[in-house]
């Protein structure tokens, strides 16, 4: 498994195996997140859910938890 130098914690590590998602965030977070970090953001998104009551079929609410994730990580979006 490739390893990457990750945003979060600043250590190289073990990176996900694939993409988590099949967009640009995805691939951000495959590239430049290590999997102890990922695990942590997900224990974060489902909070944020739960939280907010977010829908995900709705698209206001996937951007919300977008942000949250992005703000999680240090990711920063468009470049
Ligand atoms: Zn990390």
């Amino acid at each position: 498994m490739a390893e990457v130098t990750c945003v979060r914690c600043g250590e190289t590590r073990e990176g996900l195996e694939r993409p988590p998602y099949r967009d640009e965030l995805g691939r951000e977070i495959a590239e430049k997140v290590c999997a102890v970090c990922w695990s942590e953001a997900r224990n974060m998104q489902v909070m944020v859910i739960n939280e907010n009551r977010l829908d995900l079929s709705d698209e206001r609410a996937q951007e919300i938890l977008e942000k949250a994730t992005r703000d999680f990580l240090g990711l920063a979006g468009e470049e």
